[in-house]
């Protein structure tokens, strides 16, 4: 009985596993579809400054998929990076990103900055560089209007290679942030002698400033030390107007979240920014 009880259990067992097989599959030829067919969508959420207006944006990578509706990103990025899929991904929103900026300021909304997501297998392949100067050249947006967001978990990967390139990219005027700060294993002591401008604390710590002593102290210690080392500080995942004003009262400098602006297609952000200006002019 115990023989035949195990026999059923194995043959439940990889039904199961051959369904996420085939699931992985079936999404990797999805993925390809998108690719071949410029199925993919980028979105961008801006940051804001102390002074509530925008200070740049972050593009966000989305996929409508045909049938299953907005796949997101944690879900989709990590079977692209197994699968490859991401380098010709990534160079898309990389292209994306800057001919979207350089479209806004055509509409005389003046420039932004946008920071594009890296995966570790981009950051490492020996191309990278090239590609992004190559990219940057094609569409003809300055390098300075370009941010380059990467964990921490890219930098301990590889240490000496990742120290070239991020010495580079600063020669380029290309800046670099460093997301999802706090939940990596990293240790601090990068911070001290790469050339990073923008530490972006993770939204983990910020959803319970307001009622957590630990993650409070935690963000306030972050700030101050980023501050001595002469860095920026962004908090991620602003929900709510308490979280806010804590902030400010914390000194951060810029912030982004649900609560201060959603992720949205390029000509939501236009309009966006074409309100931030009438409420400027009449404000003066
Ligand atoms: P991330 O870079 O940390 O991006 C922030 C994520 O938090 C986004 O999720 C954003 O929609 C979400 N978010 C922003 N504000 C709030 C908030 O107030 N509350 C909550 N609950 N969430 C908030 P999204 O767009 O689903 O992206 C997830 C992750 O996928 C990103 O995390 C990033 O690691 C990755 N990703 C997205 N686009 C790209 C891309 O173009 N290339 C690569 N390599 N990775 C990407
Ligand atoms: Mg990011
Ligand atoms: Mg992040
Ligand atoms: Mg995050």
């Amino acid at each position: 009985k115990a023989k035949q009880q195990g026999r059923n259990a194995y043959a439940w067992f990889s039904h199961d596993i051959n369904e996420v097989a085939n699931e992985r599959v079936s999404l990797r030829n999805d993925l390809q579809e998108a690719i071949d067919h410029q199925g993919f969508e980028l979105h961008y959420q801006p940051l804001f400054n102390r002074h509530g207006r925008i200070d740049s944006v972050e593009a966000l990578l989305r996929w409508p998929h045909p049938i299953k509706g907005y796949i997101s990103p944690a879900r989709f990025i990590p079977l692209a990076e197994a699968t490859g899929q991401i380098m010709p991904i990534s160079e898309w929103v990389l292209q994306r990103a800057c001919k979207d900026m350089l479209k806004l300021q055509r509409s005389g909304l003046g420039e932004l900055r946008v920071a594009v997501n890296l995966s570790p297998l981009q950051f490492h392949r020996d191309s990278f560089l090239a590609t992004l100067r190559q990219t940057l050249l094609d569409t003809g947006l300055p390098a300075e209007q370009l941010a380059l967001e990467l964990t921490e978990g890219i930098l301990m990967d590889n240490t000496d290679a990742a120290i070239n390139i991020l010495n580079e990219l600063h020669t380029m005027q290309v800046s670099v942030s460093i997301d999802d700060f706090g939940t990596g294993y990293s240790s601090l002591s990068y911070l001290k002698h790469l050339p990073i401008s923008t530490i972006k604390i993770d939204r983990s710590f910020i959803s319970e400033i307001t009622n957590s002593d630990g993650d409070s102290a935690i963000v306030q210690g972050v700030i101050s030390m980023a501050h001595h080392l002469g860095l920026n500080v962004v908090a991620e995942g602003v929900e709510t107007n308490e979280q806010h004003q804590r902030l400010l009262a914390y000194r951060c400098d810029l912030f982004q979240g649900f609560g201060l602006a959603k992720p949205m297609p390029l000509a939501e952000l236009e309009r966006l920014m074409a309100e931030q200006e009438v409420s400027t002019a009449t404000n003066s």
